[in-house]
């Protein structure tokens, strides 16, 4: 119940995720103790511009993600299942151990997405509260809402790539429907959750204006006009090199659109 997706799987079979498996007619998750990436990053480069700023974060992956992003820039680790990457040993106390030894305010759930190692993330965000350390989650925003509702208790914020809002777009795009990630966003609005949103500008996907404009018009609507919105130029990768990178006008275009729907922070990022 954890993923919109809600796969039904056969014996043996794993989820879309490629991190839950059917074992013998038990579910279970292969993400427990085996981060695939462990790294120290500036906050801002989550992005989170308005969360301790100028601090680092302690930021870690378990390898599988519940989206199929043709753009997907970490499918190296994404799209694989946590059996077939090279991973550390790490136990959730062995993570806020690291924390303190580098001495970074926040530990960030990120790279790949932090819902399909949920279990693993929320055991280590309730040991770092304990610890008054910081806890971000980067996300693709699709998760159910009983489990966001639960994690919301121990997460203190989130950045959330609301990657297209045209649902047919946003479907094509990421393999994902677009509604479970607007009520991700509501719901951790609610929660009082730190939030900022990235928006990547994807030729022939999410760089269409009117479609952009609508966005900023449902955030302004919503209450999100206070939330820092991130808009990002692509570059071409992964099973988009055939695109071009986003002009420099669009991304332009779309911070004055952006500003005139009422969003108080626009921030241009990949420029
Ligand atoms: S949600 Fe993020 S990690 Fe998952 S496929 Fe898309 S870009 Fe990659």
């Amino acid at each position: 119940m954890l993923c919109p997706h809600n796969c039904i799987l056969k014996e043996e079979q794993k989820g879309i995720c490629k991190t839950r498996e059917n074992h013998k007619g038990t579910l279970c998750t292969l993400a427990w103790n085996n981060p695939c990436s462990i790294c120290l990053d500036p906050i801002e480069k989550k992005p989170l511009n308005h969360f301790l700023p100028g601090t680092k974060t302690l930021s870690i992956a378990i390898a599988g993600c519940n989206m199929r992003c043709l753009n997907c820039q970490n499918y190296n680790i994404s799209q694989k299942s946590p059996k077939e990457t090279a991973n550390y040993n790490y136990t959730p106390a062995a993570i806020i151990e690291l924390a303190k030894k580098y001495k970074t305010p926040s530990i960030s759930f990120t790279y790949t997405e932090p819902t399909v190692y949920y279990e693993y993330m929320l055991a280590t965000a309730k040991l770092a509260h304990q610890n008054n350390i910081k806890t971000v989650i980067v996300s693709n925003g699709y998760i159910n809402k009983k489990p966001l509702q639960e994690l919301c208790n121990y997460i203190d914020a989130a950045n959330i790539d609301l990657k297209c809002f045209d649902p047919a777009l946003h479907l094509k795009l990421t393999g994902a429907k677009l509604q479970p990630v607007l009520d991700s966003l509501l719901l951790l609005k609610r929660g009082k959750i730190w939030l900022e949103i990235t928006h990547l500008m994807i030729p022939q996907y999410s760089n269409n204006l009117q479609t952009f404009e609508k966005m900023c018009q449902w955030l302004v609507k919503k209450g999100f006009d206070s939330t820092p919105l991130h808009i990002n130029r692509f570059f071409p990768q992964n099973e988009l090199v055939h695109l071009p990178a986003t002009p420099l006008t669009t991304i332009g275009e779309a911070g004055q659109i952006a500003t005139q729907a009422g969003i108080k922070h626009v921030y241009l990022g990949n420029i």
